[in-house]
């Protein structure tokens, strides 16, 4: 009787460690899915940043383009003056005007290229408004996370030194054959067995042997399921707590 209760013991114990590990396991893969959907953002913010770089590289060479012919065409203006030759002025005149022409061009193409850079940077912005406030909450989330985590780590802890002294008060043999049930099937291990109906295979067992169990002497299987099985009155206020 005294190892049956052992091995109930052992059995919420292992019940216990199983759901936390469980949960362990599945608590950090929704963050992960979070932290997925931020890098496909932050990878598009990446590729309208590489589009805005190019954009800002044409502009200033354009600007550059403006800024230098506006000289020319100064320099230009004030030589004018001290043209004597009128075929030499008039070459001069069409320069000039050949240089503004091109400049109004570029300024065309500057205000295309502006309303194109506005329009990429008003993406960006947004993309980076919620990556932002998607770190927020991968943040929030990740601290909650690392203190459930850890709660639960020292939880186990203690459950392990539970498991070690129940285990120290079962015989090696039935030890094992617990161990050994574990491994193969589906928790629980130990079940209680009600009205002659075993609660790990809901299989009624024989009449000898729900007879065997109730005198609480030797430590019985289910013939079906192979689950060590006790008789739900010994440990009826084990079950209670
Ligand atoms: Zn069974």
């Amino acid at each position: 009787m005294k190892q049956i209760e052992q091995l109930v013991v052992l059995q919420k114990v292992d019940s216990e460690m199983i759901t936390l590990q469980r949960v362990l396991d599945e608590a950090p893969k929704q963050l992960q899915s979070l932290q997925e959907k931020r890098d496909y953002l932050q990878q598009q913010h990446d590729v309208i940043q590489d589009k805005i770089n190019v954009l800002l590289e044409q502009k200033g060479k354009i600007e550059f383009e403006i800024e230098n012919d506006s000289q020319r065409i100064k320099k230009s203006k004030n030589k004018l003056m001290l043209v004597e030759n009128t075929r030499e002025y008039h070459a001069m005149m069409h320069e000039m005007d050949t240089m503004e022409k091109m400049n109004r061009q570029r300024e065309e193409e500057r205000a295309n290229l502006q309303a194109d850079l506005s329009d990429l940077e008003g993406r960006r912005d947004a993309l980076q408004t919620d990556i932002s406030e998607l770190s927020g909450s991968i943040d929030a989330q990740q601290s909650t996370l690392d203190k459930e985590m850890s709660e639960k780590r020292a939880r186990i802890a203690v459950l392990e030194k539970d498991k070690a002294k129940a285990s120290a008060a079962v015989p090696a043999p039935i030890l094992t054959r617990y161990n050994f049930i574990r491994d193969r099937i589906a928790n629980p291990v130990i079940v209680p067995v009600s009205e002659a109906v075993c609660q790990g295979c809901h299989i009624v067992i024989t009449p000898q042997a729900y007879i065997d169990l109730q005198r609480g002497e030797q430590i019985l299987s289910c013939p079906n399921c192979l689950r060590i099985i006790y008789w739900e009155r010994h440990f009826a206020e084990t079950e209670a707590e």
